[in-house]
């Protein structure tokens, strides 16, 4: 079946050709167009818009905010957002980076979503042209939403404070076992004064560690400081079983790996 696409020059517009049955949004298309040509016929056609906000990147007074059709490539060579670009690379290989936006990885379902993750451990807001929500609201609503996705906005974290890891079986373009990312901050004594630990793969959706994150506060970032932090890891998750590993195996290497993250011992094995 032919799809249709059509072009608008502003998002309203775009919401508004949105409204018709069958319509989805086209962000890069990595997932849209994929699942067309396999066969989903629940897409009867595409609407984009190249309203210039959505490809634009702007860092200022501390504040990011990155436009929804910005793609994974554009974020990893942006010399003021090298704190992500460990994130934006992890998705796909360089051809699915080159087309693969912000916008659609909110979409993207487990074991897609790895920047999502990211956005989630940094407290992102998402946007629409109706308002603002954290990013946790926007993951939980997201199966009901329509609305067009404008940009994502965040402090840019201190240097030294975020972190992020994933984990894939094929090397550097593998598909995530899982990914994990986190936004730390120490006290003077080095203890932890505040942790936000976002985590992809260990449900059907990016997720955050709570327990995790409570049990770090006041502690050090050593091996028995996060011991109680690992031990919660886990808590409140539902991993996926899918050709890459069973839940029973991400269940089991989660706390491995966020011990690695939490203790600095990340190898990038990433291009
Ligand atoms: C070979 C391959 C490897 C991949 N590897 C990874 C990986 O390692 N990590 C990872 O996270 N993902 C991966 N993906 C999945 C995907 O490429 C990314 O998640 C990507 O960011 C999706 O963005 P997109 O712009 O291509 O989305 P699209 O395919 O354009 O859209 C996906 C969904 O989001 C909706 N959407 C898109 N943009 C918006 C918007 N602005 N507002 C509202 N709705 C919107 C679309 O309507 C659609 O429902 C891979 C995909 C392929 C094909």
């Amino acid at each position: 079946m032919a799809l249709a696409l059509q072009t608008f020059s502003t998002v309203r517009d775009a919401n508004t050709a949105l409204k018709a049955a069958g319509t989805r949004y086209l962000g890069g298309g990595t997932l849209v167009v994929r699942a067309a040509n396999e066969g989903d016929v629940s897409v009867s056609g595409l609407v984009r818009s190249t309203e210039p906000s959505l490809s634009a990147i702007s860092v200022a007074g501390g504040t990011v905010r990155i436009g929804a059709s910005v793609t994974m490539a554009a974020i990893a060579r942006h010399p003021d957002l090298t704190a992500l670009a460990r994130a934006a690379r992890a998705v796909g290989g360089p051809a699915i980076r080159n087309m693969a936006t912000v916008g659609g990885n909110l979409f993207a379902p487990t074991p897609y979503g790895d920047f999502t993750v990211a956005l989630l451990a940094l407290d992102a807001s998402v946007s629409t042209d109706d308002g603002h929500m954290t990013v946790e609201k926007f993951l939980a609503a997201r199966d009901g939403n329509r609305a067009i996705v404008t940009s994502v906005s965040f402090a840019l974290p201190q240097e030294g404070s975020f972190r992020f890891l994933k984990v894939s079986r094929v090397k550097p373009k593998g598909v995530s076992v899982l990914s994990i990312a986190a936004t730390l901050e120490q006290a003077a004594d080095g203890t932890v004064s505040s942790a936000r630990i976002a985590l992809g793969c260990m449900a059907d959706r990016p997720m955050r560690a709570m327990a995790a994150e409570k049990a770090l506060i006041g502690r050090a970032l050593t091996k028995d400081g996060i011991s109680a932090a690992l031990a919660v890891a886990n808590d409140g998750t539902s991993p996926a079983t899918d050709p890459i590993a069973s839940a029973w195996y991400r269940s089991e290497v989660l706390p491995v790996h966020l011990g690695r993250l939490l203790l600095g011992q990340i190898v990038d094995t990433r291009g």
